[in-house]
């Protein structure tokens, strides 16, 4: 029977979105559900800390010391108070949990704050310190992540998702798992890494297809053909993150064997530099010839996804114009959509369920849309928190909701972006069934998993806004250049 380990556990994750000019603060983390000490045990089964506390259950000798889940929706850059708050639990979390003998963190590795650009960097140099420099400590890591030095640098080991859409269970289980390794099996990491100065839009970002399941599979490959491989991840970064350090990379991790980590990491930026093109190619059609295709669709939902106002990239969730362009076209659908509007509470004052009512609505967060005029009945007002079933946590709460019955479909505006309508479960929540709407404007690029059994076809809208395609016209400042397709770049190494 191996000796009892004393295992600490933590997740931090904000995803940012630095287009988005609206910071993001601790009552955005308060909406998913901050937990402390044993209260993580509660996210058995669910996300990231759910997947990890799975895997743990293989190791009888361990005991878990949970310190701190908190996430968040994506959005703007994170505020001082969240960089200070959220490193004060790890520290205070960890100096009370006393001695450990490993560490699981799961970040997510784009989270940018106001004046700081590594939010995680910054975090995970807090807990390696607390924790001293002897004791083991594997970094889950989502795969769009900025990975930086001071990443590398801070941990023994790190993990990337290994899917888009991503499953972050399953992340945990392996950061566990590789936990085990180091800690059990004395394995010795040792760790290769390339930076590529590469930025693609979001549009080939799915894992399961060409070109991006090339570099995916290539990377499973290679870890079943080297049995010295104890982890490889690769990181397209998302692209609205301007910050320094930013682009792609490839982070190879094998038990002692530097020679080969370096070649296999070698290779991978090879591979994803010869696929740079393809996978900057667009699909995405533009907005009027989406709501005309959805108009003439022979049946629903058609899912208009609103690239350019993706909320789980970082956007405000307060686009306009997809709705816009329904009421311009005279849409008979009905379409089902969410509008995001910190002002609701205000505009809407007492105005009742069954009443007609006019408000204006969005713009207000990203400040790159035009709000728009809603007519119509209000079918529900109130507090709008919404189960998740499982995805990333328990529930999130969207704050004050109404859902307003306008000519061209059901509006749901809320205070906070919460999902922005990429769980159906937003509208079922309130009563709506979407199976009876004819489209559904989804601020989502990747994440249509939700509506997949209720959706005829995906289309994909070249929408403006904080998580656009045309990554050419975002107002860059602090990305390093020269970086492809921005610049014109020689190859990955130069
Ligand atoms: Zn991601």
């Amino acid at each position: 029977m191996p000796t009892g380990r004393r295992i600490g556990v933590a997740m931090a994750s904000h995803e940012s979105g630095t287009f988005n000019p609206t910071p993001t603060t601790m009552v955005d983390f308060l909406a998913m559900g901050l937990r402390r000490g044993d209260e993580v045990f509660e996210l058995e089964g669910v996300g990231g800390v759910g997947g990890f506390l799975a895997e743990a259950e293989a190791h009888a000798n361990w005991e878990i010391v949970p310190i701190l889940s908190a996430l968040t929706v994506p959005g703007g850059r994170v505020d001082q108070g969240v960089i200070d708050s959220i490193g004060r639990m790890l520290s205070d979390g960890i100096a009370a949990a006393g001695e450990l003998d490993g560490f699981v963190l799961l970040l997510h590795g784009a989270c940018a704050g106001e004046g700081l650009d590594d939010v995680d960097g910054h975090w995970l140099h807090l807990v390696r310190r607390s924790l001293g420099s002897e004791v083991p400590l594997v970094l889950g890591l989502d795969h769009h992540a900025n990975v930086t030095q001071r990443m590398i640098d801070g941990c023994d080991l790190l993990v990337g998702h290994r899917t888009q859409p991503h499953d972050v269970a399953d992340t945990g289980r392996i950061a566990g798992a590789l936990l085990a390794a180091i800690v059990e099996d004395d394995v010795a990491p040792v760790t290769s890494w390339r930076k590529i100065p590469l930025i693609t839009h979001q549009e080939q970002f799915l894992s399961h297809r060409p070109p991006m399941s090339l570099w995916f599979e290539r990377a499973r490959a290679l870890e079943r053909e080297h049995d010295a491989v104890l982890q490889i991840s690769v990181f397209p970064m998302q692209p609205w993150l301007d910050v320094e350090e930013a682009g792609w990379a490839v982070v190879v991790h094998t038990d002692g064997d530097q020679a080969l980590a370096d070649r296999l990491a070698d290779e991978l930026a090879d591979l994803v530099w010869a696929l740079r093109d393809d996978l900057l190619v667009k699909d995405s059609i533009s907005i009027p010839l989406a709501v005309a295709r959805a108009e003439s669709a022979a049946e629903g939902i058609v899912v208009l996804s609103d690239t350019g106002d993706s909320v789980l990239g970082g956007s405000g969730g307060d686009s306009t114009a997809l709705l816009a362009e329904m009421i311009r076209q005279g849409f008979s659908g009905p379409a089902l959509a969410t509008v995001v509007e910190p002002s609701l509470r205000e505009r809407l004052g007492n105005a009742r369920v069954g009443e007609e009512v006019t408000l204006l609505v969005g713009g207000a967060v990203s400040l790159m849309h035009d709000p728009i005029e809603l007519v119509g009945r209000l079918v529900f007002v109130g507090p709008l928190v919404v189960p998740t079933e499982g995805f990333w946590t328990r529930s999130v709460d969207f704050g004050h909701g109404c859902a307003i019955e306008t000519a061209v479909g059901t509006i749901v505006v809320s205070e906070r972006r919460g999902f922005g309508g990429v769980l159906p479960a937003v509208y079922e929540h309130i009563g709506i069934d979407p199976s009876e709407f004819k489209a559904a404007i989804v601020k989502t690029a990747s994440n249509f998993q939700f509506f997949a059994d209720l959706s005829s076809e995906v289309l994909r809208v070249d929408t403006p806004g904080p998580t656009q395609s045309d990554l050419f016209s975002l107002p860059w400042e602090r990305l390093p250049r020269p970086i492809y397709p921005l610049d014109s770049v020689e190859g990955w190494r130069t």
